[in-house]
């Protein structure tokens, strides 16, 4: 459900396999990571929001972060806890009763922020040799190498 990355670089021989977007076990990951929220593990912030929200639900793709800095790149997981847009018990108040009787989902897929959930907060990375915030990699294009600065290639390839 995912596509791969393998970046190389031809002149030092750097190399990072990652595996970018969402996997098999997703909705199980969303839910300890959620629970992992609930509890505190994860800061006061996200405690704070998770136990508020109505239905709270996380995003947790896979992206690739690149240090602005010193060049390092690192793949993590986004953490994002969303809050639904539209709360069916307050929207269409004559079903309440039969949407108190649903679960409700605690993963987001991407094609439902924006129009299901929206982010309310997103949790940050920073560079483990520099201590710099990391920033999120939306193309791959253009990395250059954390060790030596030539232009990395890369292929693609698909997972689930
Ligand atoms: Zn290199
Ligand atoms: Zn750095």
């Amino acid at each position: 459900m995912g596509t791969g990355f393998e970046f190389k670089c031809k002149n030092c021989n750097y190399k990072l396999s990652v595996n970018l977007g969402i996997g098999f076990r997703y909705p199980y990951l969303c839910n300890s990571i959620l629970d992992e929220m609930k509890s505190g593990k994860m800061g006061k912030d996200f405690q704070e929001k998770a136990n508020n929200i109505k239905n709270p639900a996380v995003y947790v793709p896979r992206d690739l972060y690149l240090c602005e800095n010193c060049g390092d790149l690192r793949p993590e997981l986004t953490i994002a806890l969303c809050s639904p847009i539209n709360d069916p018990k307050e929207s269409d108040a004559p079903f309440s009763s039969v949407y108190e009787c649903l679960e409700f989902d605690t993963y987001v897929m991407s094609y439902m922020l924006g129009t299901e959930y929206k982010k309310e907060l997103v949790n940050e990375y920073h560079c483990k040799k520099c201590k710099t915030k990391m920033k999120k990699l939306t193309s791959y294009k253009k990395l250059k190498c954390p060790q030596c600065q030539n232009l990395l290639s890369y292929s693609k390839y698909f997972w689930d």
